[in-house]
């Protein structure tokens, strides 16, 4: 068990009765809080819930586009700003939201009170931009809601209990902010109101007639994200897993029903071969030679470097990586002294399905589809309920589009 890991580091019995019956962690992504009439409407939401006699934790991202602003910002300043800086930077976007939504409570007729992820007792390790929650120190938190007010947490961010700095838990963290909270205040669903209506068999974005999903397993849900499916965090979904937190997906404009996700049990039995396609238009794809994986992969580990697919033949070893750990992974490489290419222009599209477990065909059809639309999949690679293909990033769209239809999601 290593003490970094806040899934090994259970912070509540979630089991125990007299956890706060009635609590709810409600988090908002950044278009839900994009201005000040978006951010009045999740208030009354949040007014709503609390008149409804909830407890109420609300996470809220920044607003709209703020974090890639005070990123672009910061490069501007500086070729490779500290990561140290960085975080103190890019984690002011979920309190500007967060003080905003407590006003606009306030203004209800509610009390309210907004805390930095810091004051919320979100202790974190010192892994600047990629922080992994250790604990949550939820005093503050429950003697505001024993107080009667609703409690607006900045997502995205924590305070290192090593350097007492502020860390940030990477793009999407809020969602994971939100999850971790859920499991340490008891509370038996984490809602997550987003820009669509739930999670959908592929981005509704780029798939017209994709279908929106009821339900889903963390499984499920976990390798989608993992895959590309913005629309939840990976980390969050490995934090609902491991203390057993429902989610549920829903809009923050409508009433759509949503998408639960959940663990798996009998009435998911009936599962559908495929679940959803998801994708990615760009991934760094590296070529290394020269290196024994035990040292190549302990150098990116060591650099927080999340590989992805792995691909090792006798004379070479080709991985992925996000192209945001492209800056890192070089650096990584050259420090090895070993001889690396990488190429940009891939992308990589995958099929998630936990039925894919029991059903042969799966890959012969993705491969047929693939060439009946002339699209090359230099890089294959598969986990029990997922294939995922790399493919040129120009034809990323045409293949999700081929496939969807092909496996009749729509
Ligand atoms: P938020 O700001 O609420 O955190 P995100 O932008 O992170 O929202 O995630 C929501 C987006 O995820 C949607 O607007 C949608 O374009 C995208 N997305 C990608 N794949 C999927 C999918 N399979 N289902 C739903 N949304 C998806
Ligand atoms: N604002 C952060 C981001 O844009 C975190 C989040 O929205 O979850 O990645
Ligand atoms: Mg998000």
């Amino acid at each position: 068990m290593t003490t970094t890991d806040y899934e090994a580091v259970p912070a509540v019995e979630r089991d125990d009765p007299a956890l706060h019956v009635g609590t709810v962690v409600m988090k908002f992504g950044g278009s839900s809080v994009a201005d000040p009439e978006k951010l009045k409407t999740v208030a009354r939401r949040l007014v709503a819930a609390r008149e409804g006699g909830s407890r109420v934790v609300a996470v809220l991202s920044a607003m709209g586009s703020t974090t890639d602003e005070l990123l672009d910002l910061a490069h501007q300043v500086s070729e490779r700003p500290s990561p140290r800086e960085l975080d103190m930077l890019i984690s002011v976007g979920e309190r500007i939201s967060c003080a905003l939504a407590a006003m606009a409570i306030h203004d209800l007729g509610h009390e309210a009170i907004s805390l930095t992820g810091s004051q919320a007792g979100i202790v974190t390790d010192t892994v600047h931009g990629k922080a992994k929650i250790v604990d949550v120190r939820a005093r503050r938190i429950n003697e505001a809601l024993d107080a009667g007010r609703i409690v607006l947490v900045a997502g995205f961010q924590g305070v290192s209990a090593v350097s007492f700095d502020v860390t940030t838990l990477g793009r999407g963290g809020s969602d994971t902010t939100a999850v971790a909270l859920a499991a340490a205040l008891g509370a038996l669903v984490c809602e997550i109101y987003t820009d669509v209506d739930g999670v959908y068999t592929a981005d509704p974005r780029l798939v017209p007639n994709a279908r929106r999903l009821a339900l889903l397993s963390y499984e499920e849900m976990l390798e989608m994200a993992s895959s590309g499916a913005r629309v939840m965090a990976t980390r969050s979904i490995e934090v609902a897993r491991s203390h057993n937190v429902r989610l549920h997906v829903r809009p923050t404009f409508g009433e759509a029903e949503g998408t639960w996700i959940r663990e798996e049990d009998e009435t998911m039995l009936e599962k559908a071969l495929i679940s959803g396609v998801v994708h990615q238009r760009e991934e760094t794809v590296y070529r290394v030679e020269g290196v024994t994986p035990a040292r190549l992969f302990g150098a990116l580990a060591e650099a927080s470097i999340n590989v992805d697919t792995i691909v090792q033949t006798s004379a070479e070893i080709v991985f992925s990586a996000p192209v945001e750990d492209r800056a890192d992974a070089k650096r990584a490489l050259d420090l090895l002294g070993v001889s690396w290419t990488a190429r940009e222009d891939l992308g990589k599209v995958s099929l998630v399905g936990a039925g894919m477990k029991s059903h042969p065909g799966v890959a012969a059809k993705t491969f047929a589809t693939l060439e009946a639309a002339g699209i090359d999949a230099p890089i294959v690679s598969t986990s029990p309920i997922k294939i995922a293909c790399h493919v040129p990033s120009a034809d990323v769209d045409r293949a999700v589009q081929a496939l969807h239809e092909a496996f009749e999601l729509g």
